[in-house]
């Protein structure tokens, strides 16, 4: 093996949304797959997805929809949360994101979704906005409107009252609104309790073994393993530095493993100096600063440690909220990051 490894169990996927639609039940549970499955592969996790039953995706961008569309048949909603110009993707449903997105969508007609911003100021009609809607409804006659949606921006903190507020803002504007059915919680939202349930779940992070319970123990099943390939082991006398800017110093004298993975792997920077790889069952602790393409393990006492090993970085031991806490992110980052360098392995769900 010459380059990294990155192994995507599809069936810890499809068990994490099954642990979500039993959760969530009687509501439904799409799967966001946006960012390629938040860089694990956005085909094969939805394939595994859909053959498990789950029968809405959410893409960003419409490039990401068509892909899917391609890979999926023509059975699934594949909805594109950034929107597009009507008529554009016949295949792909729109998130509508402002007035004026559901004026013009509605000159064309067809399936939509429509956002209403309750507390993110990001995406989704502003309440201005929503009132005129509610004041003028006629647009929406026009579509086939799948679902009315929200965001939670605060879901992984459950003692923010911004939950609450949102929940009640979207329930309030829903009431005054054509009735249609309702899409709220995130992966965290979905944890929050009843006041979160609807008729549509959206979680992505949790399908991919990130927790969604920040602080708890977490709830889902680890998804992904990545491994990389020690290129060279060198024996460095104590009082020897290693790497750019000198930033490590051997205490003792030491042996060092040079593996074959990087930054422009997505193995971030702010990780120098910090963690560790898994060698043999040992901890090797990372040494020295994060190269473009290397990083360097302190393997000194992995006494079998060799070029050729395969060392663990992420793992059911490390998870990518580990890795994200000493790196001073979120696991998403991480993930959404890994390179496009490593070998990618689906285990069959
Ligand atoms: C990314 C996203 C989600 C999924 O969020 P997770 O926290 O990963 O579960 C749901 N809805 C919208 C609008 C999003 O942008």
């Amino acid at each position: 093996m010459e380059q990294g490894l990155l192994t995507v169990d599809c069936g810890a996927v499809v068990r994490n949304w099954r642990r979500l639609v039993a959760r969530h039940a009687p509501g439904a549970v799409a799967a966001v797959v946006k960012a390629d499955a938040y860089g694990l592969g956005a085909v094969p996790v939805a394939r595994a997805l859909q053959a498990a039953g789950c029968a809405h995706f959410f893409v960003a961008h419409p490039s990401e929809g068509e892909a899917l569309r391609d890979a999926l048949g023509d059975a699934p909603m594949i909805a594109v949360l950034d929107g597009f110009a009507p008529g554009a993707h016949p295949r792909l449903v729109p998130v509508l994101n402002s007035l004026e997105d559901a004026r013009a969508h509605a000159a064309a007609g067809g399936r939509a979704i429509l956002h209403l911003d309750t507390g993110m100021s990001r995406l989704g009609l502003d309440a201005t906005e929503a009132e005129a809607l509610i004041a003028n409804p006629a647009p929406l006659a026009r579509l086939e409107l799948l679902f009315v949606m929200t965001h939670l921006a605060c879901a992984d903190e459950p003692a923010h009252p911004l939950n609450a507020a949102q929940a009640a803002r979207f329930a309030a504007l829903c009431a005054r609104l054509p009735a249609a059915p309702r899409s709220l919680a995130n992966s965290s939202g979905l944890f929050l309790g009843p006041g979160f349930a609807s008729d549509l779940a959206r979680p992505g992070c949790a399908l991919y073994g990130i927790n969604p319970t920040p602080g708890h123990p977490n709830p889902m099943e680890p998804v992904i393993t990545l491994e990389v390939p020690v290129l060279q082991v060198r024996e460095i006398p104590a009082g020897t530095t290693v790497g750019y800017g000198a930033s490590w110093t051997a205490p003792r004298a030491s042996r060092i493993a040079t593996c074959a993975e990087g930054y422009a792997d997505g193995w971030l920077r702010a990780l120098s100096g910090r963690g560790f790889g898994v060698l043999h069952g040992a901890r090797a602790p990372l040494v020295g600063r994060v190269s473009m393409d290397l990083t360097t393990f302190d393997v000194t006492d992995i006494p079998g440690a060799r070029a050729g090993d395969m060392i663990t970085l992420l793992g059911p031991g490390q998870d990518a909220d580990a890795v994200a806490a000493l790196a001073g992110t979120i696991g998403y980052e991480v993930l959404t990051s890994l390179g496009r360098r490593f070998t990618r392995r689906y285990v069959a769900a």
